[in-house]
C-alpha cells in the first residue's frame, strides 16, 4: 500500500525495481463483516499472503488457531467474524498495474509559494524523507535548535476514515465535544452579526445561548482534514438527539472552505470564565494536530492546559509519549495565538525532566529578581508619575497571575516614552525593556508520563517537589511506558500484563500522589478527564494558582491498554475505571489547611460497577485470563483489594 504521498513520487522507481503495488480496502470489509474499525486480521493475512514467508495453507491455520485460542470463550459468532477477516484478507488484494511508462515519471513540482520558509525549506522535504540531502545552510534560523511553533498546520493529513458532522439543530452548544478532541480538530465559534453575513454558503451558525452571548451566533466547526476520526467528540456529546454522527470523510470535504473561513474570525472578548468547560473552549487550543494516535487520552489534557495558561506558559518535557506528540521534527504542535503568544517547550531526558524544569523556573526567577531591582532604583529616580505608578503597580503585583499581564503591558507603555537626560535612568529603563519577555509571571509546566515521574525520573521529581518552589508537574498516567514499548512501570498495577511483567504484575500500583502530599506542602490532584470534566478543570486551576509545587496525575488511556470498546471511548472508558472505583478523584490543596480546613477533598463517588467488569474489557487484564487462568483470578484479586485499600486511605483522609 501507499504509506503516504510522498511515496506515490517513489512508485515509478519501484517500477524500475519490478517491485510490486497491492491495495486493499480493509475499513470497507472490517464494516462490512461487523469488526468496525479493527482491521488488524485483514491485514495480518494479506501480508502473509504477499510476504510469502511460510506456506500460505501453513499461515492461514496458524492464524486461525490463534484465533480460536484468543476468541474461542467469547463465542463463534467472534471467531468465525476473524476468520472471516483472514479469508478476506487474501481474496481482496488487488494488484495495481504500474505502467511502463512511469519509468521515466518526473515529479511535478507544487506551488508552495504561500507557505513560511521553514515549511518550504525544512518541513516539506523533511516530510518527503529527504531531510538527509538538506545542507546545513538550510537551517539558518534554527542552528541553535529552536523550531518555529504551529508547524504542524502544514501537515495535512486527512487519515479520518470517518469525521464528525455538527447537526446544528440538536446541537446544545456545550462545547464538550472540542474539550475532548485530542487533536484540537473541532471547535466552536462565535461570530458577530458582520462575520455571519459575510461566511460562506454552508457556513450555518444558530443564536448564541448564555448571558452575554446575545450578539453573537455559534457555530461547531470540524477541521476534517487534521481529525483523526476517533468518535470521542461524538461519544461525549451529551445531546439527547445526537449532534455529531460520523460520517465518511468524503462526504465532508466542503467543510475544508468552512474550517478556513472560521479561522479568520475576530478575537472575542468571551463572557464567561474561562475556567469552565464551556468558556474554555472558546480559547484558542495551543496545542493542536499532533500525531497522537486517534483517541490519545493525553492530549485533551495538554491542550486544556494550554487553553489556560498557554500564553505565558513554558514547558519542561520528559522523554516518552508526551514528548514525541509534543515535538516530533520538523513537526511543532504546540502553536501560538492572534497575538503570537504560546507555550515555550523543550524536551529533556527521562531522568532529569523535572530538574531541567525546575532550572527553567529558577532562571526565569532569576531574571525577574534583577528586574523587580532594576524597577526599585528607578522608582526613586526622577521619572514621570506614569512611569512611578506602573512600576509599582508592577511591582505589587509580581506574582500575580491574573494581573500580571495588564501590568507588563502598563509598564511597557511608560517606559518606552521615557527620555530622560540622566544616564542611569536610561540604563535602567533599557535594562528592563532588554527583559520585556519575563515581566508576565511564566506558568512553569513540567509534564511527562509515569515511567518518567513514577520510575526514572522519580528522584529528581521528588527533590523538585520537595523545594517549594511555583513549578506545576502534569503526569499523564498511562499506567504502562507507552512510547518506549509498553514495558511496566511502577504505576502498573497488579495483574496488568505489560513488558516485564508478561505474566502480569505481581506487586501493587506505587501511590505517587500519596508520597507527595507527605511533603505537606505540595497540592497534589488525581483527576480524570472523561469522569468528571469540572474536577479535572478545578485542579488545573487550583494547581496553577499554588505559590509551590504542584502535581497532577492525570489517568490517560492509551492503545497499549487494548480497550474493548476502542480508542473512540477513550473519555467513557475512564469514566468507567473511575465508577468501577479502579480509579480516584481527588484535590489535596495546603491552602485549605491554613484556613482551619481538611486540605484534602475526595472528588469520586462510591464504586457503582463492579471492579472485574472493568479490567476485564482490557486486554491488558483480559489477556491473562487466558495465559494463565488461575495466577489471573489471584492477581485481580489483589488488585481490587489494593485499590480498595486506596479508596479507604482517601475516605480516611477526606474525613480528616
Ligand atoms: Fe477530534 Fe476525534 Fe472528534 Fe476528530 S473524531 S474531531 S479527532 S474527537
Ligand atoms: Fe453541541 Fe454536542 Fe458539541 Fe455539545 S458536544 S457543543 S451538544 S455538538
Ligand atoms: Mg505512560
Amino acid at each position: 500500500t501507499l504509506s503516504s504521498s510522498s511515496a506515490a513520487s517513489d512508485v515509478y522507481k519501484r517500477q524500475e525495481r519490478n517491485i510490486s503495488l497491492y491495495t486493499i480496502n480493509a475499513v470497507d470489509i472490517a464494516k462490512e463483516i461487523g469488526l468496525g474499525g479493527r482491521t488488524n486480521m485483514i491485514m495480518q493475512s494479506a501480508f502473509f499472503k504477499l510476504a510469502d514467508i511460510i506456506p500460505g495453507e501453513e499461515a492461514m491455520k496458524y492464524m486461525k488457531d490463534s484465533i480460536k485460542k484468543t476468541y474461542g470463550k467469547k463465542g463463534d459468532k467472534v471467531v468465525n467474524m476473524n476468520n472471516l477477516a483472514l479469508d478476506k484478507g487474501v481474496e481482496a488484494l488487488t494488484k495495481v498495474e504500474i505502467p511502463a511508462s512511469w519509468k521515466n515519471a518526473v515529479d511535478e513540482s507544487k506551488e508552495t509559494a504561500n507557505v513560511p520558509d521553514f515549511i518550504k525549506n525544512i518541513l516539506i522535504p523533511m516530510t518527503n524523507q529527504q531531510g538527509d540531502k538538506l545542507p546545513v545552510s538550510a537551517f539558518k534560523g534554527a542552528e541553535d535548535g529552536t523550531f518555529p511553533m504551529g508547524t504542524s498546520k502544514f501537515e495535512k493529513r486527512g487519515i479520518a476514515v470517518d469525521v464528525p458532522e455538527w447537526q446544528i439543530d440538536n446541537c446544545i452548544q456545550c462545547n464538550q465535544c472540542s474539550y475532548v478532541c485530542p487533536h484540537a480538530a473541532i471547535r466552536p465559534y462565535l461570530l458577530n452579526a458582520e462575520e455571519v453575513k459575510n461566511a460562506p454558503a454552508g457556513f450555518t451558525s444558530k443564536k448564541a445561548i448564555g448571558k452575554g452571548f446575545e450578539d453573537f451566533n455559534f457555530r461547531i466547526q470540524v477541521d476534517v482534514l487534521d481529525c483523526a476520526g476517533c468518535g470521542n467528540c461524538a461519544q461525549v456529546c451529551p445531546s439527547k438527539e445526537k449532534a455529531l454522527v460520523m460520517k465518511p470523510i468524503a462526504t465532508q470535504m466542503n467543510e475544508t472552505a468552512n474550517w478556513d473561513y472560521a479561522l479568520t474570525l475576530s478575537g472575542k472578548e468571551i463572557p464567561m470564565s474561562k475556567e469552565t468547560i464551556k468558556g474554555s473552549q472558546f480559547e484558542e487550543p495551543l496545542l493542536e494536530f499532533s500525531g497522537a494516535c486517534a483517541g490519545c487520552g493525553e492530549t485533551p489534557y495538554a491542550k486544556l492546559v494550554t487553553q489556560l495558561f498557554g500564553d505565558r506558559m513554558m514547558v519542561a518535557n520528559a522523554t516518552g509519549c508526551s514528548s514525541i506528540w509534543g515535538g516530533s521534527a520538523p513537526s511543532t504542535p504546540y502553536t501560538t495565538n492572534r497575538n503570537g503568544q504560546g507555550p515555550a517547550w523543550a524536551n529533556s531526558l527521562f531522568e532529569d525532566n523535572a530538574e531541567y524544569g525546575l532550572g527553567m523556573y529558577l532562571g526565569v526567577k532569576q531574571i525577574r529578581n534583577k528586574i523587580a531591582d532594576l524597577a526599585g532604583e528607578l522608582l526613586e529616580a526622577d521619572v514621570s508619575s506614569e512611569v512611578k505608578e506602573a512600576l509599582k503597580f508592577w511591582l505589587d503585583n509580581i506574582v500575580n497571575a491574573k494581573e500580571t499581564k495588564k501590568a507588563s503591558s502598563l509598564l511597557i507603555a511608560a517606559l518606552e516614552k521615557v527620555k530622560a537626560s540622566n544616564d542611569r535612568v536610561n540604563y535602567l529603563v533599557q535594562e528592563i525593556l532588554d527583559r520585556k519577555d519575563f515581566l508576565v509571571k511564566k506558568s512553569q509546566w513540567i509534564f511527562g508520563g509515569d515511567g518518567w515521574a513514577y520510575d526514572i525520573g522519580y528522584g529528581g521529581l521528588d527533590h523538585v517537589l520537595a523545594s517549594g518552589e511555583d513549578v506545576n508537574v502534569l503526569v499523564f498516567d498511562t499506567e504502562v511506558y507507552s512510547n518506549t514499548g509498553g514495558q511496566s512501570s511502577k504505576s502498573t498495577p497488579t495483574g496488568a500484563v505489560a513488558q516485564f511483567a508478561a505474566s502480569g504484575k505481581p506487586i501493587k500500583k506505587k501511590d505517587l500522589g500519596m508520597m507527595a502530599m507527605s511533603y505537606g506542602y505540595v497540592y497534589v490532584a488525581q483527576v480524570a478527564m472523561g469522569a468528571n470534566q469540572n474536577q479535572l478543570l478545578k485542579a488545573l486551576a487550583e494547581a496553577e494558582s499554588y505559590p509551590g509545587p504542584s502535581l497532577v496525575i492525570a489517568y490517560a488511556p492509551c492503545i497499549n491498554h487494548g480497550l474493548n470498546l476502542g480508542m473512540g471511548c477513550t473519555q467513557l472508558e475512564s469514566k468507567r475505571a473511575v465508577e468501577a472505583g479502579y480509579w480516584h478523584l481527588y484535590r489535596h490543596d495546603p491552602r485549605l489547611k491554613d484556613e482551619g480546613k481538611n486540605p484534602f477533598v475526595l472528588d469520586s463517588k462510591a464504586p457503582v460497577a463492579p471492579f472485574k467488569d472493568f479490567i476485564l474489557s482490557e486486554v491488558r487484564y483480559s489477556s491473562l485470563t487466558r495465559l494463565f487462568p488461575e495466577r489471573a483470578e489471584k492477581l485481580f484479586e489483589m488488585a481490587e483489594n489494593n485499590a480498595k485499600d486506596r479508596l479507604e486511605t482517601y475516605e480516611r483522609l477526606a474525613k480528616g
